[in-house]
C-alpha cells in the first residue's frame, strides 16, 4: 500500500478487522517512513464454494462466519489475537477460492482448519482435532461447546 502522504510502499498493519459479514477486510496501518496511519478496505475475492457436504450426506450452505465461529472455539482462552483470526480465516477463504469448484466436503475444510491452526497454536489445533474428529463436523462441535458452557467461564470439552 502507497502511503497516502509520502507515497513510501513500507508499511506495518497495526489492526485488521473483518467486516461486512467476512466479505471486506479493514486494516489500520502505519507508514514505515513517515508513521502516518491510514485505513485501507480489501475486499476478499468471492468464494466459489457454496455448497460444504457433511459427513451425513446433507448440504448446507458455506458460510464464513461458521467457519470463523469453529476456530473461534478452538482458539478458547488462547492468546490468539482477532487479526491472527482473521488471517486463518482470510487463508482458508483464499484457498477455497483457488479450488474453483463449488462443493467441498466438510471433511475438507476440516483439515484445511487443522492446517492452520497447527502452524499458529499447538493447543487449540490438538482441541480443533480432536474434539472435531469425535464430533461430526464443525458445526456439531460449536453446538455441543455452547450447549456445554456458559461462554465467559467454562472450558470447552476436553479431548
Ligand atoms: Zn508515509
Amino acid at each position: 500500500m502507497l502511503c497516502p502522504k509520502c507515497h513510501s510502499s513500507e508499511d506495518k498493519v497495526i489492526d485488521s478487522r473483518l467486516m461486512n459479514n467476512g466479505e471486506t477486510i479493514r486494516r489500520r496501518r502505519q507508514c514505515l517512513n513517515c508513521n502516518y496511519r491510514f485505513t485501507t478496505h480489501e475486499t476478499i475475492i468471492p468464494v466459489n464454494i457454496t455448497t460444504v457436504i457433511k459427513r451425513d450426506g446433507r448440504r448446507e450452505e458455506f458460510s464464513v462466519d461458521k467457519l470463523r465461529e469453529g476456530i473461534r472455539m478452538a482458539c478458547w482462552k488462547r492468546n490468539i489475537s482477532s487479526e491472527v483470526l482473521d488471517r486463518i480465516v482470510g487463508d482458508i477463504t483464499i484457498r477455497l477460492t483457488l479450488l474453483s469448484q463449488s462443493e467441498i466436503s466438510s471433511q475438507e475444510i476440516g483439515e484445511m482448519v487443522m492446517e492452520a491452526l497447527k502452524q499458529v497454536d499447538e493447543v487449540a489445533y490438538v482441541r480443533f482435532a480432536s474434539v472435531y474428529r469425535h464430533f461430526k463436523d464443525a458445526d456439531a462441535f460449536v453446538h455441543e461447546v455452547k450447549s456445554l458452557s456458559h461462554p465467559e467461564d467454562a472450558p470447552p470439552p476436553s479431548p
